[in-house]
């Protein structure tokens, strides 16, 4: 006999055709449906990064494949940090072309993924003289861009910074 599936439901068990009932503390405190008690969900922690919509002549915004391993693999992207839980400050590691450009912080917006919370501050720039992509960088229109969700957000709000 399959007892949770057919007598022991956890919405409406039914006690009185349950051959275990006499064996059964929850049936004795006389609040059967109150049991397994579900132990509370964990807060998904928050982590933060930062992206960069760098915007050349012709209206186009520069994206980076995502490497094919990991959250968003092989998607496109716009460049940034790493997102990790507690991190201030961007500088670091991103190279010269991104530290010769005068950007523009927009604002940030936030994503929720399945084990953490995302807050990602956009950041908006023209490319400067001279700017070279890297290999896995292209020059694509907004609009014409296949993005993850979270990076339509990001975007669309450098859209309009
Ligand atoms: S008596 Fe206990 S085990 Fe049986 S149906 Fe009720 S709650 Fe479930």
């Amino acid at each position: 006999m399959d007892l949770g599936a057919g007598i022991c439901r956890p919405k409406a068990p039914s006690c009185s055709s349950c051959p275990i009932s006499s064996h059964c503390d929850a049936y004795a405190r006389g609040e059967p449906e109150r049991f397994p008690v579900k132990a509370p969900k964990k807060p998904k922690p928050t982590r933060t990064g930062v992206v960069f919509a760098l915007i050349n002549g012709k209206g186009e915004i520069l994206f980076e494949r995502r490497p094919d391993k990991g959250l968003l693999g092989g998607m496109l992207g716009l460049p940034g940090t790493d997102w990790l839980e507690g991190q201030e400050g961007w500088a670091a590691g991103m190279g010269d072309a991104f530290t010769k450009t005068t950007w523009k912080k927009t604002g940030s917006i936030t994503h929720i993924f399945t084990h953490f919370h995302l807050t990602l501050e956009v950041y908006v720039g023209v490319a400067p003289k001279g700017f070279r992509r890297s290999s896995n960088q292209q020059w694509i229109a907004p609009a014409k861009a296949r993005l993850p969700t979270v990076m339509k957000k990001a975007v669309e709000l450098a859209a309009k910074g």
